[in-house]
């Protein structure tokens, strides 16, 4: 059962004022829900979209967007100026808010009904003034928000809404979140360390370091029925190898990583984490590294890092929600190694094991090989190429006084030819805009190798997670040119440094 999803709601505010009287309001009224219904209805957003009552004096706006901190079924905050709302009415609610905040310019009419118009229909349809009266104080009060222009019956427009409440929806799962570390960091590695303070403070994930042995004595205490019930599962599921099946001569290896898949999810789940890290350098009682559990436990929408990584856990977690739903896959990767052939450039990814089937092209085969690393018997693992299509990639690095996103436009592809002698899963991919300028960029913006690849997002839903969590994003795309992309980290560091809220 997947751990990815999560109720919620949007709540959808208009705004307006006294003076139009209460006729003119009645019809805002009924205008703001019927825009709220038409949102509702795309099927875009997978959240209730709620209509609140039209906002009209300082105390109902400060009093509903309280309201909206404090209920945790409340994702985010639309807000749509129909007609004019004096703005210095919202300065305390908005100053107030903690929750996302999207504003929606839009207005009820598609075409001016140039025949018809008269005084009432200029009174009523005001959102073109309004809404920049609106966004001005928003400007003025420095606030993080996404702005959407267009009708709603427009799908550029819902699907743009839609977006922003996964990312939405994916910071809201952050807070609270729980991650937990098997041992510390693969010793002394540099980029996956970082202020654990600061990111609780940020992107509101606890994370807390456990013994390794504390989740073997969960392992060790498996009943073998239930070991036996999954090992069953495992050979309908995916194609598995003859030596593994019941009866094969390493059938024992097979059960051994069912049995650390069950003590890992029991761990996790009685413990109410959503993410975890292990390190290779550090397993206790483990015969095995983690890595078929690993695989299946990221497709159930757990966030994973490898060697402790508890960054790039986090953010696996938070787009594994963002992506709930969506067509493709979102996976732990890390960039490996390259074809640097002129014209045919390509990154191949993967890691020791631990890469989600989701991003799977066709059935899995589950095999085991030897792991030269870790020290532990031969771990068993799913190994599948990833199917192509456009793809982001998101790194996180812990830049000493914040966190940095870097982020890439990616097309992943079939292999040139078939991996014969690679007994892990992968992934191949052709960087934006072509990969001389693409690790040039990443290398200078200090990303790191660990990353999280999603077949099932783009950078726009990479760019509402970084605004709502008020972090930079240094996206690597089509457009990117080194130079320019080195002046831009420049002045974002500047930015970032005199930036108050
Ligand atoms: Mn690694």
């Amino acid at each position: 059962m997947s751990i990815a999803t999560m109720p919620g709601q949007i709540w959808f505010l208009t705004g307006s004022q006294g003076l139009y009287g209460d006729d003119i309001l009645g019809q805002v009224a009924a205008q703001s829900q019927e825009i709220t219904k038409q949102l509702g209805s795309t099927g875009d957003i997978p959240w209730e979209v709620v209509w609140k009552p039209v906002l009209t004096e300082p105390g109902a706006i400060r009093r509903v967007l309280l309201d909206a901190n404090t209920d945790d079924a409340c994702l985010g905050v639309i807000t749509w100026m129909h007609t004019f709302s004096p703005a210095k009415m919202w300065i305390l609610g908005l100053d107030a808010l903690a929750k996302p905040l999207l504003h929606l310019h839009t207005q009820a009419n598609v075409e001016l009904p140039w025949g018809e118009i008269d005084m009432d229909f200029m009174n009523l349809n005001q959102a073109a003034h309004g809404d920049r009266e609106f966004g001005y104080i928003q400007t003025r009060l420095g606030l993080a928000r996404k702005t959407v222009a267009g009708h709603v019956s427009d799908p550029a427009v819902s699907a743009r809404i839609a977006t922003w409440a996964r990312a939405a929806a994916a910071a809201a799962a952050l807070r609270g979140g729980r991650l937990a570390r098997f041992g510390d960091n693969m010793r002394n590695v540099a980029v996956t360390e970082g202020d654990k303070v600061e990111a609780e403070l940020r992107f509101g994930i606890s994370v807390n370091t456990y013994g390794v042995n504390d989740l073997v004595a969960v392992v060790d205490s498996i009943a073998g029925s239930d070991v036996d019930a999954l090992a069953t599962e495992y050979e309908s599921t995916y194609d598995v190898a003859p030596e593994l099946r019941t009866g094969g001569e390493r059938h024992e290896s097979l059960r051994y990583g069912a049995r650390i898949e069950l003590g890992l999810r029991s761990f996790l789940t009685s413990g109410g984490f959503t993410a975890f890290t292990t390190n290779f350098e550090d397993l206790g009682g483990l015969r095995q590294l983690p890595g078929l559990a690993v695989q299946r436990l990221m497709a159930d929408g757990y966030g994973f890092g490898g060697e402790g990584d508890w960054k790039t856990a986090a953010m696996l977690r938070a787009l594994k929600v963002m992506a709930h739903g969506l067509a493709g896959g979102t996976s732990f990767m890390e960039d490996y190694t390259y074809n640097l052939v002129p014209g045919h450039e390509r990154i191949l990814g993967a890691h020791m094991l631990e890469v989600c089937p989701t991003i799977a092209a066709g059935t899995p085969r589950l095999e085991i090989h030897p792991l030269g690393i870790g020290n532990r018997e031969d771990p068993v693992r799913l190994v599948f190429d990833a199917a192509p299509g456009p793809a982001v990639i998101l790194g996180i690095a812990d830049v000493g006084d914040r966190f940095r996103f870097i982020g890439n436009e990616v097309e992943v592809v079939e292999p040139d030819a078939p991996l014969p002698k690679l007994p892990v899963a992968r992934a191949v991919w052709k960087p934006a805009p072509d990969l001389r300028t693409s690790t040039e960029a990443w290398l200078t913006a200090g990303g790191p190798h660990h990353t999280v690849l999603s077949t099932a997002l783009t950078s726009e839903h990479l760019w509402d997670f970084a605004e709502i969590t008020r972090t930079e994003l240094a996206l690597i795309d089509g457009s990117t040119q080194v130079r320019r992309f080195i002046q831009e980290l420049r002045w974002t560091q500047a930015y970032h440094r005199l930036a108050t809220r």
